[in-house]
This record gives structure tokens, C-alpha cells and sequence, in this order.
């Protein structure tokens, strides 16, 4: 089902916290709502879901307007970053609870939930208690609590967000999967550019409670509308009056025109390696390359190199700038 959601305002007191809010998001995807705290995000996910009250707009979910229906008639399933499971229940009766109370029979309840704790690969787990699972199983066994009454639309609040990075990134990937196969239009909030880049069909940067820009995971990150995406999408650097990511920035071998500069300092990061360069006339450029181009190129710190221009490579640029920048290092030892 797609959300419309049009010029849609909200004040808390004298504080904006949505400002004119207008979003598309188009049915049976997996969209991010990504942004900086306090921008707005879960304010617009909590009116989606019918927890809060737009002052002013509208909200349609499926070509229906939404705006004034209470969370129960919207059909929404939501997760939250610190999911309340009932303690005392199974995760079996957790999951089961929505079917119960809406009085489904008790064969149609328990063939759901196997199908459900399949899903989630918590098959073994049914009839532990919440407590005795993990964060990223219990956030899984939320998600199957919300997926159980076969919602229309799924939102999820950081759902993620108090876990740490390994079971994030598990976690993370499993609901692209568990998306790809069941195709419920998904909305997902995050502060996490990387997370929003890797998981997302769609999406929506929110910053002070305006939309700064809507796109695919490329077009953000390639083709951003302003410096504010730009910046927040990813590391950036600047060569002259250009800003650009650090790893579309090029060294190579042979010596060639280009900006002078000494290499200041390299630092490895996972199986990256950052090399800062300062320029001749004070600035310091940042180039990220793979292990093997930094030991072919064979620098270390004081090497003196020249940036330089290449024109193969691609490369970020504003979407509304001019030339695309292709930049190389090239040692001059
Ligand atoms: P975070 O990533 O930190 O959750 P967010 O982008 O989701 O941030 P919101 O939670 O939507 O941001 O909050 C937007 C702004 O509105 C914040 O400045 C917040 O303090 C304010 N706000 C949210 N709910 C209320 C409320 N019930 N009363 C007053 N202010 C609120």
C-alpha cells in the first residue's frame, strides 16, 4: 500500500517539527526515513502511524485518507528501538497476541505463528520467555509480532538502534531478505547514512523537520541535492573548490600535472587505508584506497605527490554543480 503524505505540519508548542512535509512513498518498498536527531523523523513515522496528529496536511495510506483514523483502523504494524515484549508471555504468545485478541481460531493462530517463527529463524526459540533471548532476537521476534496481523504497512523506529554493530549489520541484511519476501511496504527510521544506503529502496533525508531530498540509495549518494545530503550521506573532502568523496579520489603511478602536496598522514581502517594529503597551499585533501593500490603505489608519510584530475573514475558532485571531478595522487619520488 502507498503513503501520501501532503504538506503535512507539526508543532509542539512553539517548536516546528515538521515543516511542510510532502513524501510519496510508494507501495511494496523498503524506504528510510534518515536524518540527524531530533530532525523529525519519528514524529513523521508516529503520524504514519496514526500516534500523533498532523496540525495541518494530509496522510493517505492506499489512496484513503488516514489523517484523522485512529492507529487501529490503519492497518500498521510498528517496532520500536526498545521493544516492549510482555515479559511474562512465551515468545509464542508474544508473537500470537495480536491474532488473539482480534479472536482467530486457535488451528489458524498456531499455523501463523509457526510460519512466523520460521521466518524470523526463531523456530527453536517459541517457548522461551523474552528475557532469555538475545537483543537481535527479541527485535526479530518483535518484527514477527507486527508482521503477525498481516499489516498493510510496517513501521519500524530505529529498530535496530541498541544493538551492537555486528548483530546491526545481521539484523540489517535479514530484513532486506525477510522484505524481499514478503514485499509489506516498509517504512524504517534511522540516523545511520550507512544503514539507510545498504537496506533502502528509497530515501528520505529529513533535517529540521523539512524534507532536504527523496531518491534511491545512488542518486543520494552520487547526485545530491545539496551540501547538507552531500555531507551527511558520507565523507567528503575537499580538492580546490570541490568538494568530493574521498574514495573517488585517484593516486597513481606516473608522475603527471597536478596539485602538489606532502602526505601528512595514513591511517588503515578495516581493510581501507586513508591517505591525508596537505597541499601546497595549506589545505589537507583525504583519499581513501583499497590495501593493494596503497602498496603499489608504495608512499608513506612526508612522500611528496600531486593530485590530480582523472577523468575515468566516478565521482560525487552536487546534483545541481557543475563538471564532474575525477581526481589522482601521483608520487613524484
Ligand atoms: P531522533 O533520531 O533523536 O529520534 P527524530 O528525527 O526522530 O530524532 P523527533 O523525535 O521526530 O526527531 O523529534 C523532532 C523534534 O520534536 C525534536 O526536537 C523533539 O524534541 C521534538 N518533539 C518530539 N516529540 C515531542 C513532544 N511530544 N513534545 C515536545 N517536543 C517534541
Amino acid at each position: 500500500m502507498s503513503i501520501e503524505i501532503s504538506h503535512v505540519g507539526k508543532r509542539f508548542a512553539d517548536f516546528v517539527a515538521l515543516d511542510d512535509v510532502s513524501v510519496s512513498i510508494p507501495a511494496g518498498r523498503l524506504t528510510a526515513l534518515l536524518g540527524p536527531s531530533g530532525g523529525g523523523k519519528s514524529t513523521l513515522l508516529r503520524i504514519i502511524a496514526g500516534l500523533e496528529r498532523a496540525d495541518t496536511g494530509r496522510v493517505e495510506i492506499d489512496g484513503v485518507d488516514a489523517t484523522a483514523l485512529p492507529p487501529q483502523q490503519r492497518n500498521v504494524g510498528f517496532v520500536f528501538q526498545h521493544y516492549a515484549a510482555f515479559k511474562h508471555l512465551s515468545v509464542r504468545r508474544n508473537v500470537a497476541f495480536g491474532l488473539e485478541i482480534r479472536k482467530r481460531p486457535t488451528e489458524e493462530i498456531r499455523r501463523r505463528v509457526d510460519e512466523l517463527l520460521a521466518l524470523v529463524h526463531l523456530e527453536q526459540f517459541g517457548d522461551r520467555l523474552p528475557t532469555q533471548l538475545s537483543g537481535g532476537q527479541r527485535q526479530r521476534m518483535a518484527l514477527a509480532r507486527a508482521l503477525a496481523v498481516e499489516p498493510t504497512v510496517l513501521l519500524l523506529d530505529e529498530p535496530f538502534g541498541a544493538l551492537d554493530a555486528k548483530v546491526r549489520k545481521e539484523l540489517r541484511d535479514w530484513l532486506r531478505r525477510l522484505h524481499d519476501e514478503v514485499h509489506v511496504t516498509t517504512v524504517f527510521v534511522t540516523h545511520d547514512q550507512e544503514e539507510a544506503l545498504e537496506v533502502a529502496d528509497e530515501i528520505v533525508v529529513i533535517n529540521e523537520g523539512r524534507v532536504e531530498q527523496i531518491g534511491s540509495p545512488d542518486d543520494l549518494y552520487d547526485r545530491p541535492a545539496n551540501e547538507f545530503v552531500m555531507r551527511f550521506l558520507g565523507p567528503v573532502t575537499q580538492l580546490g573548490d570541490q568538494l568530493v568523496r574521498p574514495h573517488d579520489l585517484r593516486l597513481a603511478v606516473d608522475p603527471a600535472d597536478g596539485v602538489p602536496g606532502r602526505v601528512s598522514r595514513i591511517t588503515r581502517i578495516g581493510f581501507e587505508i586513508r591517505v591525508e594529503v596537505t597541499t601546497a597551499d595549506g589545505q589537507s585533501v583525504t583519499v581513501t584506497l583499497t590495501r593493494n593500490e596503497f602498496l603499489a603505489l608504495n608512499i608513506e608519510t612526508g612522500t611528496d605527490v600531486r593530485l590530480r584530475i582523472a577523468p575515468d573514475t566516478p565521482t560525487t558532485q552536487l546534483s545541481t554543480h557543475a563538471p564532474t571531478l575525477r581526481t589522482a595522487l601521483t608520487p613524484t619520488h
